[in-house]
């Protein structure tokens, strides 16, 4: 099947001429045809036009070779978006129904920069509404099944960017990582993740959630895939004044690169408590395998982890509460209509702004109210401040750090509707990068007794992916995690 070849796999039959890209869109068209309603990964599909921009990626490549030219690396390659990432020409809704019929008329720059280098934007995928959330749960337009199993949540909020993926409907899709939105379902789907460092890839054409956080990243089959893509995506952008300092380095990622002396870290926080006796032991042995390839491993403390998930319920809110503000009825999307300027606010926010995110409006603006700011969002920022620190330590003694994503694999769809906050503990080990904007990468390292997949992260200092894409690499090439996929029977039910 065309759609299980890497995106590697893909470039190198385009290139010899074995496959054409009309063809392996027809492939991936057919398969999207077939799964998506079962899956619901996406928010939007444009599946004509991305079999128009194969055919016209067959001419320019047949052209550009006539004339001895250089080919764009993603030339007639398809490719997904998170509907938090603008695309020219197609709807962006943030998983919203405030933004339900908003068109944004430009790209974000990463969008630009991949079409620019060829890829082809299949559509659009599903998305806690604004990012806000772990599963796809809180979409306005309903929640994205888990491929591996459709009673389960893909993790979120970039769940159906990673469902997509793991259900071979695109063979890579961008996502953003607020506090874990790439690593996590990218762990609950079995496919390998990016969370850059803050400031290495651009946000413009991001819709903004909790902007100190926010970081805009990739999910793929594999390491070797993801770099690809990453090294296109990344690097700094007049446009984004936090990209400023991001070097433009290309990353590479080497076969006989050495894990040998490689000093891994494992943190004790990040195996306590309520985490799921499979993911410690898969998490422990992916880390075994570091050992034996010759890497040191190293107990490192991160002892302000426990207040990550406090910290970061305070300060993503009272930025997300900041950012939301724009959504007023009256710049995009549409509007709840009433007698006077004070009452359409009102009535289009009440109206079209789901529960989640109104929890955490009202959450954020509590936070930051007068009298109340100091000892809320200040005092949130100050242990953030130590949070950052645990890992500038920790850093000091270790070239990365290894964790498991997640305590547990994906939960049952429904498992904590009820109880926002059991939905916000399960983002207790991403949380901290985000809050201390270091870089991570998430890949598959087991499946536990019900077939789903364990991820596993490494996090590195600030500006380091090369090391940790290299180091994550590694792993693959000695193991399979990543080439396990979802059962075709499961995914059809
Ligand atoms: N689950 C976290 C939240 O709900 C993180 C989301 C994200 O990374 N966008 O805020």
């Amino acid at each position: 099947m065309l759609t299980n070849l890497t995106i590697f796999e893909i470039i190198t039959l385009l290139g010899r001429g074995e496959i054409s890209s009309g063809e392996l869109m027809q492939a991936y068209v057919e398969r999207i045809q077939q799964l998506e309603p079962r899956l619901h990964a996406f928010l939007t599909l444009r599946l004509e036009d991305a079999l128009n921009q194969a055919d016209v990626a067959d001419q320019q490549r047949a052209e550009l070779s006539r004339r001895g030219d250089a080919i764009p690396p993603l030339l007639g390659v398809p490719l997904a978006v998170k509907d938090v990432l603008a695309v020219a020409g197609m709807p962006c809704t943030a998983g919203s129904k405030i933004l339900e019929t908003f068109q944004p008329p430009y790209d974000a720059t990463v969008v630009a920069r991949l079409r620019a280098a060829g890829a082809i934007i299949l559509g659009k995928t599903n998305t806690d509404e604004f990012a806000m959330g772990s599963s796809t749960e809180n979409s306005a337009y309903g929640v994205t099944h888990n491929p591996w199993n459709l009673e389960r949540v893909p993790g979120g909020s970039s769940g159906g960017s990673a469902a997509a993926v793991a259900a071979r409907m695109a063979p890579a899709a961008l996502g953003t990582d607020t506090g874990g939105s790439v690593r996590q379902p990218a762990s609950f789907c079995g496919v390998t993740g990016i969370k850059p460092t803050y400031g290495r890839v651009s946000r413009y054409g991001l819709f903004a959630y909790g902007s100190s956080l926010d970081s805009v990243g990739a999910l793929a089959r594999d390491v070797a895939d993801l770099t690809l893509v990453f090294n296109i995506m990344q690097g700094c952008d007049p446009r984004d004044a936090t990209s400023g300092n991001a070097p433009q380095e290309q990353m590479n990622i080497e076969d006989n690169w050495s894990s040998r002396g490689l000093r891994v870290g494992v943190p004790d926080e990040y195996f306590g408590g309520g985490i799921q006796p499979e993911v410690e032991s898969a998490v422990r042995a992916a880390i075994q395998t570091y050992q034996s390839m010759g890497a040191e491993i190293i107990p490192v403390k991160l002892p302000h982890t426990q207040y990550a998930v406090p910290v970061y319920y305070l300060i993503a809110p009272a930025e997300a509460s900041a950012n939301l503000a724009r959504y007023d009825g009256l710049r995009y999307g549409p509007r709840v209509d009433a007698d006077d300027l004070h009452h359409i606010y009102t009535a289009t926010r009440g109206a079209l702004f789901g529960r989640e995110t109104k929890r955490r409006i009202m959450l954020g603006t509590y936070a930051l109210s007068a009298g109340y700011q100091d000892a809320y969002y200040g005092k949130a920022q100050k242990v953030r401040a130590l949070i950052r620190q645990d890992f500038e330590r920790a850093f000091k003694q270790v070239d990365m750090i290894a964790a498991p994503v997640a305590p547990t694999t994906a939960f049952k769809i429904g498992a904590h509707s009820g109880d926002p906050l059991a939905m916000y503990l399960e983002d207790i080990f991403t949380l901290p990068a985000n809050l201390a904007g270091v870089p991570g990468v998430a890949f598959p390292v087991g499946l536990d007794h019900e077939n789903l997949p364990i991820g596993m992260q490494l996090l590195g200092p600030h500006f380091q992916e090369q090391r940790l894409l290299n180091a994550a690499h590694r792993y693959q090439l000695v193991s399979d995690w990543h080439k396990a996929r979802p059962a075709e029977a499961s995914i059809l039910g």
